[in-house]
Parts: C-alpha cells; sequence; structure tokens
C-alpha cells in the first residue's frame, strides 16, 4: 500500500522532492531498484465511495466490539524506516505512484485490529469521532479504481490511522534492496508497467 507516508508509499516525497537529491553521477555504480508504475488517472471521489467508507469503518467497529480481548487483535507496529533506506523507500513509492494501493478500495485494509490499535492510541475519540477522522481524510480526488485514500501524492492517510499491513508492506523490488546485507551508497529507482513509467536520477546516500 504504496503512497504512503513515513518511510515509502508515496506520500512521504513527491517525485519533484526525490529530484532535489537526484545527481548526475555515472549510474554503472548505484544499484537499480526495480518497482511496478501505477500511471491512473485520477477522478473525484463521490459520496457513494465515502458512505461505503463508512459502512466498512461501522462493521470494523463492530467486530471490535464482539472482541473477547481487544488488546490482543493489536498488531506489533513495523518501525520506520530511516537512513538511505528511508530516502530509496519514498523515492521508490513515488515513482511507482502506488502500485500496491489499488485494491484498497473503499476498506483501505481497515479492519478490527486497526481499530483496535487506534482506540488504545486515541481514547479520547468516541466510536463517531474516530469515523469522522477516517471520512475527513478522503481527498477530493483520487486514483481511480485504486484505494478511497489514494490521491494525487499519495496516501492521505496519516500512518497512525492506516492498517498494519499499509504502513509494513513493501513489493518485492522494494524489499530486495532493504534486505540487503550493507544499505547500497547509490541507488536508482526504475519504475515501469507495460512500457510506461519514470526512473530517478542517481540517489546517493550523505553518509
Ligand atoms: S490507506 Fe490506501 S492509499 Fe493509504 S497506503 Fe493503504 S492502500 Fe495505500
Ligand atoms: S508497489 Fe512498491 S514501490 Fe510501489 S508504492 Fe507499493 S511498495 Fe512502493
Amino acid at each position: 500500500m504504496a503512497f504512503r507516508g513515513g518511510s515509502g508509499k508515496i506520500a512521504g516525497m513527491s517525485v519533484s522532492a526525490v529530484s532535489q537529491i537526484e545527481t548526475r553521477e555515472p549510474r554503472a555504480r548505484a544499484v537499480t531498484v526495480n518497482v511496478p508504475f501505477q500511471g491512473g488517472e485520477l477522478a473525484p471521489v463521490t459520496p457513494d465511495r465515502v458512505r461505503a467508507l463508512r459502512r466498512n469503518l461501522v462493521e470494523a467497529m463492530r467486530d471490535l466490539r464482539r472482541a473477547k480481548h481487544p488488546e490482543k487483535l493489536i498488531q506489533p507496529r513495523e518501525p520506520e524506516l530511516d537512513g538511505f533506506q528511508a530516502t530509496i523507500a519514498a523515492a521508490a513509492c513515488a515513482h511507482c505512484q502506488g502500485f500496491c494501493c489499488k485494491n484498497g478500495g473503499e476498506q483501505a485494509y481497515i479492519d478490527d485490529r486497526t481499530m483496535a490499535r487506534v482506540r488504545a492510541e486515541r481514547p479520547e475519540l468516541d466510536a463517531r469521532a474516530v469515523i469522522r477522522l477516517y471520512a475527513e481524510s478522503v481527498p477530493a480526488t483520487a486514483y481511480r479504481g485504486s484505494c478511497i485514500f489514494h490521491g494525487e501524492k499519495g496516501c492521505t492517510l496519516d500512518r497512525p490511522l492506516r492498517a498494519e499491513l499499509c504502513n509494513s508492506y513493501y513489493c518485492t523490488g522494494l524489499r530486495d534492496f532493504l534486505n540487503r546485507k550493507r544499505v547500497p551508497g547509490a541507488a536508482v529507482v526504475v519504475a515501469s508497467r507495460n512500457g510506461a513509467g519514470q526512473t530517478s536520477g542517481t540517489l546517493r546516500s550523505e553518509t
């Protein structure tokens, strides 16, 4: 669930922001990070979509109320990336434009586990206020056929409100980069799919 903020998933860094740290060094010495490319169109978010989101949130709240041990539903949080890994994750998701958000629909992978975490972290909010918070995070326009929170510049949902899946998922190309034993000093992001895409310049670690 890309295009997300923090350490990746689009919201963290726009392509134009990425260009500020690009250099014109030769690419031969840089690692290539291959990711998909979303390349969709934006469309206004209809009231029907927002209503569907609200229904899904109410259902998730209901499931949470039925849980005997709601605290056990809270999933451990994936630590945020930092340093050059965070830079590359943000660049990859920005160039990809959030291909992995396309199945988010009006649910955005949010379920009783997400609600359990949000209710625990925001005890001052009642159920209605939580639902309002989500509804207010819906962008005016979102990518057609993708998650309701998938806006032009990435995920419009704050990281603490997202499903843990959104905060922890990395596609194969990005995961391969993150799993390297040593963090490379330079990388190029290549986002492509069906002949369309975009490529970053060479991104270099500042350390
Ligand atoms: S909430 Fe939607 S847009 Fe945001 S990261 Fe998850 S799937 Fe992507
Ligand atoms: S598919 Fe990969 S690069 Fe694209 S947004 Fe998702 S995690 Fe980021």
